[in-house]
């Protein structure tokens, strides 16, 4: 991709499909605990850089699995992608798109001065109707990217149907937030159709007037099925997260609700990553699509990565070390299993702090409960499951805190990518053996 640069000089660096960068080897980095605030000796980022050696094992791609790796410093800070646009000057103001007034009203209510780079690039081709492909990394304003223009859509024809179709609840419900706030008094609708809901009052909010359905592929396929949705009308549909969604097994619940659409349509598809089982649902489903790239690396940018040598010391106790610095306010946990991340909640209730979890085993009521309390400042410590999490827009989180390795590459950038985001600064801690 040209007119990306990489971070961390790249002299030393290999390059993998994907674009990511991996710096090899090099001094490792001392374990955390020698006193110093936060434990971020000497300054995080460009801490592990170590003579050039070349990476092995494919980190860069989807299925990168952290276990085929010795050691997990070869990853923080390692993996940078950054395009020019630090610099970045949007062509557009929100003010020059060819959009509904009352829209613009809405993106200035929500305090947007000027377009993120996909919003910049994205909104002109789906307002002109054309399919679209958009690599974008979690926090880059995609969500706002293509719902601006739908609703436009929308303003423009009333009896337009869309399909929102994403990994997770958390999503989902984000989505449907954002959305929310865009059409404030627009007059239009969504349902917002996930798993762990009850599905009674799902089935109910079809059947009134909506033009916007957002939801997980499962039930929504179990809604059609159940006659309830009738995909035949809708002519757009938003697979966000696809990359996500195809690592979840969703994939035969996104062909057959797409089998179900209208041929001609609009089809847009954001994901980030573009493994060769993209490509190929990609020609499947889109019509001479539109391709946009803006991996911005802006997670990288925005947030210090550090490890933490757990060594012979409790893993607990390190926790614990940590969650009582000041600067620690607002802190997301990743644990591997449902079963540990509840335990380890309860341990850190039981140590004075306020925590909740968010897994797979707790139904959606709860798990937004959990999210909410989190949000407006009720509890210090959220600890989750990747699932759980994937979505999280959560601002202000000042820590992201790897208790347990994640699974993969991938996994790694989406958590830290919870903190640092909206051009704020954030954390991201590592906890290794
Ligand atoms: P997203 O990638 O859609 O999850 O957005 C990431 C964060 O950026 C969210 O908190 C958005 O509210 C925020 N955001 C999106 N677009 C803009 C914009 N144009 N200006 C300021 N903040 C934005």
């Amino acid at each position: 991709m040209e007119g990306r640069h990489f971070r961390n000089g790249s002299a030393s660096s290999s390059h993998r499909p994907g674009g990511h960068v991996f710096h090899g080897g090099g001094p490792r980095k001392p374990s955390f605990g020698g006193g110093k605030s936060g434990g971020f000796k000497g300054g995080s980022r460009g801490g592990f850089h170590g003579g050039p050696r070349k990476s092995s094992g494919r980190g860069g791609n989807r299925g990168g699995r952290f276990g085929s790796f010795s050691d997990v410093s070869k990853f923080v800070n390692k993996a940078v992608i950054t395009e020019e646009t630090s610099n970045f000057k949007p062509e557009h103001n929100f003010i020059d798109f060819k959009i509904d007034e009352k829209i613009k009203v809405n993106i200035l209510k929500k305090g947007y001065n000027a377009p993120t780079p996909i919003q910049d690039k994205v909104i002109p081709h789906i307002l002109a109707n054309q399919d679209v492909v958009g690599i974008a990394n979690t926090g880059t304003g995609k969500t706002a990217a293509f719902l601006i223009p739908l609703i436009d859509k929308v303003m423009k024809n009333r009896g337009e149907k869309i399909l929102i179709m994403v990994p997770t609840r958390e999503l989902a419900t984000q989505i449907d937030d954002e959305f929310k706030e865009f059409s404030r008094m627009l007059s239009m609708f969504s349902v917002c159709c996930v798993g762990g809901s009850p599905i009674g009052r799902q089935l109910s909010n079809l059947r009134r007037s909506n033009n916007f359905i957002i939801g997980t592929p499962g039930r929504l396929k179990d809604l059609e099925e159940r006659k309830a949705l009738n995909l035949s009308q809708f002519k757009t549909v938003v697979l966000d997260e696809a990359d996500r969604m195809l690592d979840m097994g969703f994939i035969h619940d996104m062909k057959y609700m797409i089998s179900k659409m209208p041929v001609d349509r609009q089809t847009l598809f954001f994901s980030a990553t573009m493994s060769s089982d993209i490509q190929a649902l990609v020609k499947n489903f889109l019509r001479n699509p539109v391709s946009i790239s803006v991996k911005t690396g802006d997670t990288a940018k925005s947030v210090d990565q550090d490890i933490v040598r757990v060594g012979p010391r409790n893993k607990l106790d390190v926790l614990q070390d940590l969650l009582s610095q000041t600067d620690f306010s607002r802190v997301l946990i990743f644990g591997k299993t449902k079963h540990g991340v509840e335990r380890l909640k309860d341990a850190l209730v039981a140590r004075g702090f306020k925590s909740e979890s968010i897994h797979g085993n707790k139904n959606q009521s709860k798990r937004q409960r959990a999210l909410d309390l989190f949000k407006t400042s009720h509890l210090q410590v959220l600890v989750a499951t990747d699932v759980a999490a994937r979505g999280i827009d959560v601002s202000d989180i000042s820590h992201v805190i790897n208790y347990d390795l994640p699974a993969t590459y991938e996994d790694y950038i989406h958590r830290i990518g919870r903190t640092g985001r909206a051009g704020k600064k954030g954390k991201a801690i590592t906890f290794v053996d």
